[in-house]
């Protein structure tokens, strides 16, 4: 990461990616200023964290303004990375004004920091600039196919708003910026109730309950294991050479829904059922990433595989199931927690209660 110690500040570093960042950005000996409004971050996230004496974690909304937020001691400020946005489509559908103004007023909100404080910035952009792709794979190059008002536009067309607004900064010379364009991401940390295929699938396997696949099952994803993600964010942060546009960061091995779940089924060991849900609006057919830049500019290549990294993420939720079903299923042997086991765990993991004394880590 460089020689000096850096201060970072994470948007969004109670989430799933933004936690993993924190925690990497933490070892690698930065100071760490993590702000989340928590309304898909979890304190959960950030519980091994809590005796990190360079760890300030902030409770804020990016949309609203952030200067009164640093603590006093901090005048410059190395990297500021703008992951603030709930990603998964019912979440970012849940609230779309929220999620369009979080965008492109948080956007503008962290860019301004960023210009104050001297620090380089990284929109934490997304494969949904390309829209229902007409152009397979993906190459930064191609410009997209994009529903402009339908109800994944919040999403979609909030993220191209703000990699406008970024790469204007640059053109003006108001920053120092880097966009990063994220596909399907997955491991430990996702939220159980996430709603996105892979924590679907496999909370809905380890309970026994029906696993639903969304129309055909014949549209692919390429799903990258978190880890090699936050590699790349961190190469593309510290990258000092002159290429000032997006960079595709995901794993290109292409895989139908179907057959993601037939492995989750058998990594799992699990008998359930799989039943047919009617597929969303605007969903995209295929999605691949073409990472030759990334690896030409970056030298990063994705190195764990779908088996290891689906592994990992089963015994995360399995881990997670276990600690919240303890209480009750105590005594009763390891039964499956039967119909609408999945939807019971979800609740409770939702709504796990934080001590007291983690909730302190939040300031003002
Ligand atoms: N999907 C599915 N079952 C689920 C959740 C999602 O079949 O329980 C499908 C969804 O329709 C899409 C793919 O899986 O075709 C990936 O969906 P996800 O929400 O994970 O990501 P995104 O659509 O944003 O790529």
């Amino acid at each position: 990461m460089g020689k000096t110690r850096k201060t970072c500040v994470v948007a969004g570093g109670a989430g799933f990616l933004g936690s993993h960042l924190c925690e990497a950005l933490l070892s690698d000996g930065a100071d760490v200023i993590c702000i989340d409004n928590f309304r898909t971050g979890r304190l959960a996230n950030m519980r091994q964290l809590r005796r990190e004496p360079r760890l300030a974690l902030v409770e804020a909304d990016v949309i609203n303004p952030l200067s009164p937020l640093l603590p006093r001691s901090v005048r410059r400020v190395d990297w500021v990375f703008n992951l603030a946005c709930a990603a998964s489509p019912p979440h970012y559908q849940a609230d779309p004004e929220h999620t369009m103004l979080t965008n492109v007023i948080g956007t503008r909100n962290l860019l301004a920091l960023s210009e104050r404080t001297g620090a380089r910035f990284l929109l934490a952009s997304t494969s949904e600039v390309y829209g229902d792709p007409q152009v397979h794979p993906q190459p930064e190059s191609y410009w997209g196919y994009v529903n402009p008002t339908g109800p994944r536009a919040c999403y979609d067309e909030g993220k191209r708003a703000a990699e406008a607004l970024v790469f204007d900064y640059g053109r003006l010379g108001r920053g120092d910026i880097r966009v990063a364009r994220i596909f399907n991401t997955y491991g430990p940390r996702m939220r159980a109730d996430d709603g996105r295929v892979v924590s679907n699938v496999v909370t809905q396997a380890l309970a026994g309950d029906d696993i639903t696949i969304y129309g055909s099952g014949e549209q692919t994803r390429s799903f990258c294991y978190v880890d090699d993600l936050i590699d790349g964010l961190l190469r593309l942060m510290a990258y000092d050479g002159d290429y000032a546009g997006a960079v595709n960061l995901g794993n290109p091995a292409e895989i139908t829904v179907r057959e993601l779940v037939s492995r989750v089924l058998r990594l799992a060991a699990s008998e359930s059922q799989i039943v047919s849900r009617p597929l969303p609006v605007d969903d995209p057919q295929r999605r691949r990433p073409n990472i030759a830049l990334a690896t030409q500019l970056l030298g990063w290549t994705p190195r764990v595989s779908l088996e290891r990294g689906l592994k990992k993420t089963i015994a995360y939720f399995a881990a997670e199931a276990a600690a919240v079903a303890l209480p009750k299923t105590r005594g009763s042997g390891k039964g499956k927690a039967g119909v609408n086991g999945a939807s019971t765990l979800l609740a409770k993991m939702k709504d796990a209660a934080i001590p007291a004394d983690e909730r302190s880590l939040i300031r003002p």
